[in-house]
């Protein structure tokens, strides 16, 4: 196993995974070997430990330290419970996917200029509490209409990290776990998902310091991001996904695939052209990306033998 150091401002964690026996290791993206008592045991306990996280929040680089539980908020804005603002069945993931149950919870500890849910992000309490039950009902609906999977994202799933866990403690049918997420937590998220998900869907957005201060307000994001994907490749069917930025060629795209190369040449790399410039002025990119930037990414990464898929 690959030895890897925390993250910056991480200290130690409330809690640490005891024994990897309880673990099962997925594979693939179906989970019907999930081992049902095993499972609820390590979301039991993986639960009790993210609401302690909760009484000083450290669950991302962040450091916020604050108390969510008593009603203080950070750098994300959220309480103590889970806000969810939309489930839907999705067409239009990655083909081995595809359709997925996606649900959205508000809230992000990142503030990309071009991110698509940011009003659902920077005011994540507008959004009512999470309706337990309502979803648990909407997965077995949606499996019933096709779903291959649960597609937990955001915002960033990861800072409602309890809510997250209630929702996998009580889904009731046999479905792979998908965690789509900005990969800026610190290690002890993933301890506590360590067995509780199938498929980590990682977006992994800049290739550099400054354009991860300028366009997402985390300087440390990369490093960040790239010491846990090395964590999640260790127990889940990774796909890393990476959101081609116009005129970031040299600076983002070809470090990031060149990163990728060189440290998990095994994972499969999915890159997207569907970059929507924002509305108003900020950092990011204000146009569309071109059909030659995404012609040029994907060659880049065929020439450096990356297992790209759609
Ligand atoms: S999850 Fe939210 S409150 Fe906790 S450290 Fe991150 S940004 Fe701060
Ligand atoms: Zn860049």
């Amino acid at each position: 196993m690959r030895s890897v150091k925390g993250p910056p401002n991480a200290e130690a964690c409330v809690w640490e995974p005891k024994s990897e026996a309880g673990h099962f290791k997925a594979s693939g993206l179906t989970s019907n070997s999930k081992p049902h008592t095993s499972h609820l045991e390590l979301v039991a306990a993986a639960l009790d430990a993210a609401e302690k996280h909760l009484r000083c929040c450290r669950l991302c680089p962040r450091s916020c330290r604050v108390d969510r539980v008593a009603g203080e908020r950070g750098y994300c804005g959220l309480d103590d419970k889970a806000h969810c603002f939309r489930e839907m069945l999705h067409h239009a993931e990655e083909a081995e996917l595809t359709p997925s149950h996606q649900v959205y919870f508000t809230g992000c500890n990142l503030r990309c200029g071009h991110c698509t849910v940011a009003e659902w992000n920077e005011q994540p309490l507008t959004v009512p509490e999470m309706d337990l039950e309502g979803l648990v009902e909407a997965v077995d609906r949606r499996q019933q209409q096709g779903a291959r999977n649960v597609n937990l994202l955001g915002g960033e799933p990861t800072v409602s990290l309890p809510g997250v866990l209630t929702l996998l403690g009580r889904i009731r049918t046999k479905t792979a776990v998908v965690l789509n997420s900005n990969m800026y937590y610190n290690e002890c998220v993933d301890n506590l998902l360590r067995g509780l998900v199938d498929v980590c869907l990682a977006d992994l957005k800049c290739g550099s310091r400054g354009c991860a201060a300028a366009l997402l307000d985390a300087g440390d994001y990369v490093e960040v991001a790239r010491d846990n994907l090395r964590r999640a490749v260790e127990h889940t069917d990774l796909i890393v996904r990476h959101l081609i930025l116009p005129g970031h060629a040299d600076c983002c795209m070809k470090p990031t695939l060149e990163w990728l190369a060189a440290e998990l040449p095994q994972v499969k790399v999915s890159l997207r052209a569907n970059y929507v410039p924002p509305i108003g002025a900020n950092a990011a990119p204000a146009r569309y990306v071109t059909s030659q930037e995404a012609e040029a990414a994907v060659r880049y990464a065929r020439d450096l033998g990356l297992r790209l898929i759609q």
